[in-house]
Formats: structure tokens, sequence, C-alpha cells
């Protein structure tokens, strides 16, 4: 119940629609390992394992780490929700790229990835700077990890968001509502 109910959180205001093409929740207890292989350009397969907390998968289930989701709730205005987090990118793959843009009314979403690729390369900038950030760097890892980073503060440290990035905070406020969790 309480998952379901962080899960849904950020489709308040875009709606059951956010739910498109998957139904499957997964929980194990703790962050979990999985395998990764990669061939590269020289035809060399590459195996590593990796430790997650959350997993969103293509039209598959959503995973969640049910001990990050307590530390989550057990410091709610940390900027972490780990449920948030997974939920962005199901929302971002929802127009069958994931690439950091849920799909939108179609001026929006031109703005919101001006924007937003503008935003990102900013804070990829003072990352690799060797900056220190307010919001979580791994923001800086890809266009769909910076959204769904922002996503996670959106909800638990709105007001760090508004005062790093005043124009994503404005554009999640519109996605997502005008919800934020009490102080
Ligand atoms: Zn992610």
């Amino acid at each position: 119940m309480l998952l379901a109910a962080l899960c849904c959180l950020p489709l308040i205001e875009f709606g059951r629609e956010g739910l498109h093409g998957w139904s499957e929740l997964v929980v194990y207890p703790e962050a979990f390992r999985v395998q990764r292989s990669h061939i590269d350009a020289a035809g060399v397969l590459h195996e590593w394992d990796d430790e997650l907390i959350g997993e969103s998968w293509d039209s598959g289930p959503l995973i969640l780490s049910w001990a990050d989701v307590q530390a989550d709730i057990a410091d709610p205005h940390a900027g972490f929700c780990v449920a948030v987090h997974e939920m962005a990118h199901k929302l971002d793959a929802l127009d069958g790229a994931m690439d950091g843009t849920p799909p939108l009314p179609r001026e929006w979403q031109r703005q919101w990835a001006h924007d937003f690729q503008q935003h990102y390369d900013q804070f990829c900038a003072r990352v690799d700077a060797g900056h220190e950030t307010a919001i979580d760097p791994y923001a800086a890892e890809a266009p769909e990890e910076f959204f769904a980073v922002v996503s996670e503060y959106h909800f638990s440290a709105p007001h760090v968001l508004e005062q790093e990035m005043p124009v994503i905070a404005a554009h999640l406020r519109r996605l997502y509502g005008t919800f934020t969790a009490r102080e």
C-alpha cells in the first residue's frame, strides 16, 4: 500500500496512462546485484555486476529495494526517493525513448527539451570541474538520470531544486502538480 502510494505520487497530475505497458512491481529486501554484459567495438565481451537499489525495465517490471525505500521514508526531505526515480524512468520511456523527455504536448515538449538540455549541460560542466553541487551528481550520468534525479528533489526537497534550477522546478510542478511533502 505504501509502495503503491509512493509510486503513484508522480502520476497525480499525469494520470493513469503513466502506468501504460507494465503492471508489475517487484520488491527485493535490499540492494540487489544484476549481471551486465557489453560487447565492445573490438568484439570483446565484457561482463560485470552492478549493485542497484531500483531498476525500471522497458515495458517490464519496476524493481525496488525495500531497505532503500525505508531509508527514503526515514529521511523524507533529503532529496532521495528511489520509487519516484524509477517512476520518472517509466514516464520517460512512455514515448518509446528513454531520453529525459516524457510525452508532453508539442510546444511544452520543445521547451522542456531545450531547458533540460541546457541545465543538464551546465550541471555536467560543474560536476566535471569538481564543484560541489546541491543536487546529487548522479544526475550528470545521462539526460534520463538528470530527469529522474530532479524528480526526486521535486517531491522530497523542492526548495533545493527551486533554488538551484528554478526553470526545471517549474517544469516539474507543471508535470507533477504542486504537491509537496509536509515539512
Ligand atoms: Zn536511474
